[in-house]
């Protein structure tokens, strides 16, 4: 390693500050800036490296390009003791989703369940840190995401769907929730961005060219190409499901109809959200957590490798002991956005 590649650990409270001035500095509110910075070093700390820092440089350009509005105060709508909608205003969907927490919390309180429908939002995030935090709580959560059209149908040619990704959280007695994340494509289209930029070839039936034709060139998917969904026909079924409650239900627009136009320098996907919380207890178990654990030890057990989420909060334990780490270009390149705002 040179030493420009050199490692180096920073505390999760200081990269949290450093992308802050980051996001204040190309146009966001504090209380923007607040929440998509400790989302995006939440990333980096977990290890979901195609949310991390990496998207830095994205956030910045499309804020810059006023294609998201960095000060949108979302307007929230209870629309039935139990169903929120919210008018993200052109803005992210964090920060939305945090203007109704006190009426989510309520409505928990009051129905047991409840429904949360963002719409005329930006999402350039993992799902995991929008439901863990429920999940902590004791709480189900589900969310569904959907962007922008990178993702052919099964047996199609172009891209109709994006990268939808679908989440649950789950309480677990006596240990960290169980949180499924995943897109509904083959890969996360950072995960493509990441392949292109290490020149290496993505696995194999992982999408089309701008032809139609298959390919494992991410430089061939990232230019006009697109990924398949995962799971042939199933996924592909799923991803259309997630495209009907997150861009549809919510009354968000659905990715083949996100369209950046002349906004040079877009990038954040503006579409829909749809979530979903439960109190468990509701269903009549009291113990709802504890058959969770039940079952993970099940699969343990059964010879499974590891439960999903586990990678993240090792790798979260562990940069909360060593720091979180970063390349030093990677630092440079971050230091480059402050100073360029
Ligand atoms: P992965 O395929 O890496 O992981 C999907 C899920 O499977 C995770 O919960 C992961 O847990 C778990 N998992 C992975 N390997 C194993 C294993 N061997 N055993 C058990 N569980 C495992 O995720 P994707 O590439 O599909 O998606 C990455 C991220 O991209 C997600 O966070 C998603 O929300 C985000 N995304 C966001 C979009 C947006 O528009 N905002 C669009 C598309 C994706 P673990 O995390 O612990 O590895």
């Amino acid at each position: 390693m040179t030493d420009e590649h050199r490692l180096v650990r920073m505390d999760f409270d200081e990269l949290t500050a450093l992308l802050k001035e980051i996001f204040i500095g190309h146009g966001t509110s504090a209380f923007v800036a607040d929440i998509l910075a400790t989302n995006c070093a939440g990333c980096e700390q977990d290890g979901a490296l195609s949310h991390g820092i990496f998207r830095m440089p994205g956030y910045a350009a499309s804020l810059k390009s006023g294609w998201v509005d960095g000060q949108a105060e979302a307007e929230v709508n209870v629309v039935s003791p139990s169903f929120i909608r919210i008018d993200a205003r052109n803005g992210f969907a964090q920060p939305a989703l945090a203007a109704a927490a006190s009426a989510v919390d309520e409505a928990i309180e009051r129905t047991g369940v409840v429904v949360v429908a963002i719409r005329n939002s930006h999402h350039f995030s993992a799902l995991w840190p929008d439901i863990e935090p429920f999940a902590r709580k004791g709480l189900v959560a589900i969310s569904f995401v959907n962007g922008l059209a990178n993702v052919v149908p099964h047996g199609g040619h172009t891209a109709v769907f994006g990268t939808n990704p679908i989440a649950f959280a789950i309480p677990v007695a006596n240990a960290d929730p169980l949180v499924v994340d995943q897109a509904t494509s083959v890969m996360a289209n950072g995960e493509v961005r990441l392949h292109a930029l290490d020149n290496k070839p993505l696995p194999p039936g992982a999408g089309v060219d701008s032809s139609g034709a298959a390919t494992t060139d991410p430089h061939a998917v990232l230019a006009g190409g697109a990924l398949n969904t995962f799971g042939g026909y199933k996924g592909s079924s799923i991803a259309l499901m997630v495209e009907l409650l997150a861009g549809a239900l919510t009354g968000g627009q659905l990715s083949f109809e996100n369209d950046f136009g002349q906004c040079v320098g877009a990038q954040t996907p503006k579409a829909g959200q749809l979530l979903i919380v439960i109190d468990p207890n509701r269903g009549g178990l009291t113990d709802f957590s504890q058959r969770a654990a039940v079952l993970c030890k099940q699969l343990i057990e059964a010879g499974q490798d590891r439960l999903p989420g586990e990678r993240r909060y090792k790798n979260r334990h562990t940069a909360q002991t060593l720091g979180i780490p970063l390349a030093k270009d990677t630092l440079a390149n971050l230091l480059h956005l402050v100073t360029n705002a």
